[in-house]
């Protein structure tokens, strides 16, 4: 007989659970909460960017069967080693030491975008938001190379694709609100409106936390219930409840989440008529060619810190913590035409002045003359002593402000000068299950619960002092695939 899964969700993880349970000849159901104009969760509204540790270039265009964009010849994909990912994952982490779950997700990332590749996922290199054209050639940076092609959308239906024609079927409108069992073995679901499910294995991978107002505040702090949700309304801590009712174990910081700079126009999605692919479009994070200054019109964070892959999962919370909860983004003309395409998004929150202190005055909230004074600093402080470029941390830096701006640092000199006001957005959270790397759910007692599996946002632990950017569809589909394979018996 074959194993009965029944996998709680339809992300990225989900989807590749159940791609592999079928792979393996699992009877497979994929349980949905909503309806098809969610289908996809968060997995929907991404980029589709995902992050994995490659030797080279060749590496890459072995994944790139499907894709005939002419600029591949022209293009310098660089390498991202497994020491690099490990160490982008620990960046900030008093201990170096990868987790199992860390390595698992370095060791067998690329292997497993291959086995995604190979079961009918297209993908294609990021051109627009990680490289820039250099001496005629594409020169990628930041270790994020590869994106499902048509993004968040094109991946969860090439996914939901591939899964169909394995012959998982697909319900959606089915929110699980009980696991059937105990933790010493769980047989099913029940779900609202009473219908129970049985299975051999359950996977959940239904989200973390964040669209759950109340949670954010008692995990993140109360300031958390302003940020906007940047993702599905859906993700509402369920399956994190559930498991955690018949004893699993929870891993993670629940006070840490993925938060990041977003137009102070966007409204939640919980509220929000805007569709799925409008959304991702109110995002700003091209801090790192400019300045960000608070009510009070100071600089808060080391713009130029680090690419913004590594700084931008973290940023979100630093300007919630400014007075109000905002900040203006800043930029000149020298630098406008690195900034993202969602910058010129219509109904942005845009000022504009070819004078600095006309345009501190037009930065609504701030103090002005200290928004001048600070801007002044900075610019003196440039030091202008080498070649700026964006596709390499270039040491563009300030010398003797008491917070230094590190990469990336051009006085903001040519007018016309602009700016956008942004707020924080919340991604995802990392507090979760604690899982092993096969994905099967802990107790306590560091026990398995028979017959649960998680995988996606849910999982615990995986993220904590930072967040490298990619990293949560790959990690979906490393503990995803391992899921599944596991609820399938193998
Ligand atoms: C705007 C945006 C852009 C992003 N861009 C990227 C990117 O480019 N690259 C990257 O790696 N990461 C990105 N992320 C992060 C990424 O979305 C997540 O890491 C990943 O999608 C999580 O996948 P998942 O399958 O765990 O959860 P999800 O994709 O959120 O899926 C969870 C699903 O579970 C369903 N569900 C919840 N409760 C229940 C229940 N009780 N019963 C049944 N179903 C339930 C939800 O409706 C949802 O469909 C982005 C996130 C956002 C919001």
């Amino acid at each position: 007989m074959p194993a009965e899964v029944l996998v709680v969700g339809s992300g990225n993880a989900a989807l590749c659970a159940a791609i592999a349970a079928a792979g393996v000849g699992a009877r497979v159901t994929v349980l949905e909460a909503g309806g098809d104009e969610h289908f996809g969760g968060n997995s929907r509204y991404t980029a589709g960017a995902m992050r994995f540790a490659y030797p080279d270039g060749d590496a890459i265009r072995a994944l790139l069967g499907g894709c005939d964009d002419p600029r591949i010849a022209d293009s310098d994909f660089g390498a991202y080693p497994r020491e690099q990912f490990a160490a982008d994952l620990k960046r900030g982490d008093p201990d170096p030491t990868l987790d199992p779950l860390q390595r698992k997700l370095v060791d067998t990332s690329y292997e497993t975008v291959a086995w995604l590749v190979d079961a009918g996922l297209p993908v294609e290199p990021i051109y627009a938001r990680q490289s820039f054209v250099r001496d005629g050639r594409h020169r990628f940076w930041g270790g994020l190379t590869l994106a499902a092609r048509g993004e968040g959308e094109g991946l969860v239906q090439a996914e939901r694709a591939i899964a169909e024609r394995g012959g998982t079927e697909i319900r959606t409108g089915c929110r699980v609100v009980e696991l059937l069992g105990d933790a010493e073995r769980v047989s099913g679901v029940r779900l609202e409106g009473g219908e129970t499910l049985r299975g051999d294995a359950v996977v959940l991978a239904s989200g973390g936390f964040e669209a759950d107002a109340s949670l954010r505040a008692e995990h993140l702090g109360p300031e958390w219930r302003a940020a906007v949700v940047r993702g599905t309304p859906l993700n509402r801590g369920d399956g994190l409840r559930m498991a955690l009712g018949i004893g699993a174990a929870r891993a993670g910081d629940f006070s840490a989440c993925h938060a990041v700079c977003m137009d102070v126009a966007t409204p939640s999605f919980a509220d929000s008529p805007i569709p799925h692919r409008a959304r991702k479009d109110f995002r700003k994070i091209s801090y790192p060619f400019g300045v960000m200054l608070n009510a009070r019109g100071e600089r808060f964070v080391d713009e130029g810190a680090d690419f913004r892959n590594y700084t931008y999962a973290q940023y979100g919370r630093e300007v919630l913590r400014q007075p109000g909860g905002f900040a203006w983004q800043l930029f000149d003309a020298q630098v406008t035409e690195l900034l993202y395409a969602e910058y010129d998004m219509p109904g942005a929150t845009r000022v504009e002045a070819d004078r600095l202190d006309v345009l501190a005055r037009r930065l609504e909230g701030v103090d002005a003359d200290a928004a001048l004074t600070t801007l002044e600093a900075y610019n003196a402080s440039v030091r202008g002593d080498r070649p700026f470029d964006p596709t390499r941390k270039d040491g563009c830096a300030t010398t003797g402000l008491a917070l230094p701006k590190s990469h990336w640092a051009l006085p903001l000199s040519e007018p016309p000068f602009c700016a956008y006001r942004v707020t924080c957005g919340v991604t995802f959270t990392y507090g979760g299950l604690r899982v092993d790397p096969d994905a099967a759910v802990l107790r306590d007692d560091g026990r398995a619960i028979p017959g649960l599996y998680a995988a996606g946002e849910l999982v615990g632990g995986l993220f904590r002092h930072t967040y490298p950017g990619g990293s949560g569809l790959c990690a979906g589909a490393v503990f995803g695939r391992a899921a599944g394979r596991a609820a399938a018996g193998v």
